[in-house]
């Protein structure tokens, strides 16, 4: 259990709830789903199965009508033809990545992984006791995996190559020419057994009149990947837990329709039925549009705002809900840089200058966001970020920002919290044998 992971998304709810407690406002900026609610139609569909009788055991595979609206969804977005025998619908967007590493993995197959990037993906890897490797992404590069990187990473034990478009938690998008290139690597340098895992579960969320692109369309590329997605981004519906995979063949789907019956056994229908509305009703494109106007609106707001503190430099994201502002020049004015140094080794082993900042935010200033080592911990020394939601109101939103710029210039404040003693992060840390060793 020493090498799985966590999701600190989650964890750090109990450290906001004790600031709260202490009678502290907290402007949320650390949540990974959007601030709207499931659409009207999307919870009458629901209801109504409810309400039809529809709440026994079904088709472990997830319902042959959702299925088909999945396939359907994705023939005409993605351009490729899809079976819906290989669709296997799943709690979430999140269960098929584990399922890809049992299906797939060995113990020493290496998979390579993008960090920043969500950090269920590495948790995985080591958990199955597979070599992570991560592939790092570069604020030069926007943050997107260029095909030079990846070909890097690639060895003849390659066995799976996570993607994810637009991405948790730099906002970055690859673009079907970015895609392109990468297609091409894997083709030259991978056997047809090496699997793609392409997390698509941001494709709704993308700005400026752009559109999302999958590697499964690039020529080739289906008989390889996995594509992954689900309801939860963008149509609002986190806690539903619905998502769905599309296996290369109905042979793999087969694996992970067996995970699913050993796991949940299937996917409540109702919830099935919720999520067939969203695919095919006409209404959902106008939910979404307005929810990813809104989101762009804000992004904006909050890029220039980061952009005007000292010390901090925000790219411009193109999809999901993040911003990542790289924060190295506050963590240095601040003294965190030199203090994180000056820790004894196996403290400072547990946290990192942003890891720092992050609780100097939440605990003196009031805002909480997510440190960098939060999106992977391997070979990330020397990086200083934060991940900011944008699925907050717009005054809550400018109110975070405001506290961020003022916590950059309390320099008394900063060394009054380091006096106090602030060596661990409060967030998991990774302390385990397979994430501190055997990475290349
Ligand atoms: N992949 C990525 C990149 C995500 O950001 C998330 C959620 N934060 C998931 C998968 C999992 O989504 P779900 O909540 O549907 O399991």
């Amino acid at each position: 259990m020493t090498a799985l992971g966590t999701e600190n998304a989650f964890k750090l709810g109990a450290d906001i709830a004790r600031c709260e407690a202490r009678g502290m406002d907290v402007v949320r900026l650390n949540l990974g789903e959007p601030d709207a609610e499931s659409a009207p139609h999307i919870n009458a569909a629901a209801i109504e199965a409810i309400l039809a009788g529809n709440s026994h055991y079904c088709d472990p595979a997830g319902l042959p009508s959702l299925r088909r609206a999945i396939a359907s969804q994705l023939e005409r977005t993605r351009k490729i033809e899809i079976d819906p025998d290989r669709v296997i619908v799943t709690t979430g967007g999140k269960p098929s990545i584990g399922y890809t590493m049992q299906a797939y993995v060995d113990p020493g197959d290496e998979v390579i992984y993008p960090s920043p990037g969500f950090p269920i993906y590495e948790s995985w890897v080591t958990f199955v006791g597979g070599t992570p490797v991560p592939l790092h992404l570069r604020e030069a590069d926007g943050f997107a995996v260029t095909a030079e990187a990846l070909r890097r990473c690639i060895t003849p034990r390659t066995k799976v190559i996570i993607l994810n478009s637009p991405s948790n938690p730099t906002g970055g998008v690859l673009t079907a020419g970015q895609l392109a290139e990468i297609a091409l690597v894997i083709q030259t340098r991978c056997s047809d057994d090496v699997r793609v895992y392409s997390d698509e579960i941001y494709e709704h969320i993308v700005f400026d009149g752009e559109r999302h692109a999958s590697i499964a369309s690039q020529p080739g590329m289906a008989e390889r990947t996995i594509i992954a997605s689900g309801h939860s981004k963008g149509f609002a519906m986190t806690g539903w837990r619905l998502g769905y995979a599309v296996l290369p063949t109905v042979e793999e789907a087969a694996r992970f329709k067996q995970l699913n019956i050993n796991v949940v056994s299937c996917v409540p229908p109702f919830v099935q039925e919720g999520g067939r509305a969203a695919l095919e009703s006409t209404r959902s494109e106008v939910v979404v549009a307005r929810m990813v106007a809104a989101f762009q609106e804000r992004r904006d707001r909050v890029v220039q705002m980061l952009n005007e503190i000292p010390g901090v430099h925000c790219a411009m994201p193109k999809g999901a809900f993040y911003v990542f502002p790289n924060v190295e020049g506050v963590c240095r004015r601040l003294g965190l840089i030199a203090a994180h140094s000056a820790l004894p080794p196996d403290e400072r082993a547990r946290t990192s200058p942003s890891a720092m900042l992050q609780r100097f935010l939440l605990e003196r200033h009031g805002v909480a966001t997510m440190d960098r080592n939060s999106f992977g911990r391997i070979g990330v020394k020397g990086e200083h970020y934060l991940r900011l939601s944008i699925a907050t109101a717009m005054d809550r939103l400018e109110m975070g920002i405001r506290r961020i710029s003022d916590a950059s210039e309390d320099d008394a404040g900063c060394s009054d919290f380091l006096s106090s003693g602030v060596g661990g992060t409060g967030l998991e840390t990774g302390r385990s044998r397979a994430t501190s060793g055997s990475t290349r």
